[in-house]
C-alpha cells in the first residue's frame, strides 16, 4: 500500500508565502507582476486637489480639480466631501476634465454653408456679422407690434434661447438685456431645466 505524503506540493508552497500580504497571491500561488505594474501610477498622485465646482447645473456638485506644480490641470473628479453629490458625478460632471483638456476640441469658429457637408474656418468677426444679420432678418421677418385682438404685443415668437448652465451672472444679465430689448419672449436656461 502506498503511502500517503503528509505534505503535498501546493501545501508546501502555501507555507512559504504565508508571510505575504493579500493581495500578492492568487490563491495559495503567489501573484506575478511586472516591474511596469509595481511602477504604475494614478495620474493624480502628489498632484494638488484645489475644490472647485460643476459648472453645468443648478444641483451644484463640488469637484476636486488636481493641479501639478506646474499649475496644469491632471483631472477632475466628485468631491467625496461634498454633502451635495459625495463624490459623484453625472456624465456631464464626469466629462468636466475631457471637455477643458482636449486637443480634439474646436478653438476656432466654423462655418457650414447651407447643402454643404465641409466646414470651414471663419474669422470671429464674420461670424459675429453673420448672426447678427440672421438675427435682424429672423426678428423683422416675425415681429409682432399689434396682435389680431388690437393689442399691442411687441413681441417676435420666432427667436428663442436656451441658455448654458456655463454662463455666469454678467453673461446672462447681457442676454437677457439684448433678448427683452428684441422682443423675444422665449428665454430659458438649461441650469433650470
Ligand atoms: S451637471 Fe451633473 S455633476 Fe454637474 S452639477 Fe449637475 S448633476 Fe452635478
Amino acid at each position: 500500500m502506498a503511502i500517503k505524503p503528509t505534505l503535498d506540493l501546493t501545501t508546501i508552497i502555501s507555507r512559504a508565502i504565508s508571510g505575504m500580504r493579500i493581495g500578492e497571491r492568487v490563491g495559495n500561488l503567489p501573484n506575478v507582476e511586472s516591474k511596469r505594474s509595481r511602477e504604475l501610477a494614478g495620474r493624480v498622485r502628489g498632484a494638488k486637489p484645489v475644490v472647485s465646482l460643476c459648472p453645468y447645473c443648478a444641483v451644484g456638485c463640488s469637484t476636486l480639480a488636481y493641479v501639478s506644480d506646474e499649475g496644469k490641470l491632471l483631472d477632475v473628479e466628485g468631491n467625496p466631501d461634498s454633502p451635495v453629490n459625495e463624490g459623484h458625478l453625472c456624465p456631464k460632471g464626469s466629462a468636466i476634465f475631457g471637455l477643458t483638456v482636449n486637443d480634439q476640441r474646436w478653438t476656432t469658429p466654423k462655418y457650414r454653408a447651407p447643402y454643404s457637408s465641409e466646414w470651414i474656418d471663419v474669422t470671429m468677426d464674420w461670424a459675429l456679422d453673420r448672426i447678427a444679420e440672421k438675427f435682424k432678418a429672423a426678428r423683422d421677418a416675425t415681429f409682432v407690434g399689434i396682435g389680431p385682438d388690437g393689442k399691442r404685443r411687441n413681441h417676435t415668437l420666432g427667436i428663442a434661447s436656451l441658455g448654458g448652465a456655463t454662463f455666469g451672472l454678467e453673461e446672462n444679465y447681457l442676454l437677457q438685456k439684448l433678448f427683452k430689448s428684441s422682443g423675444i419672449v422665449a428665454i430659458e436656461n438649461q441650469a433650470r431645466i
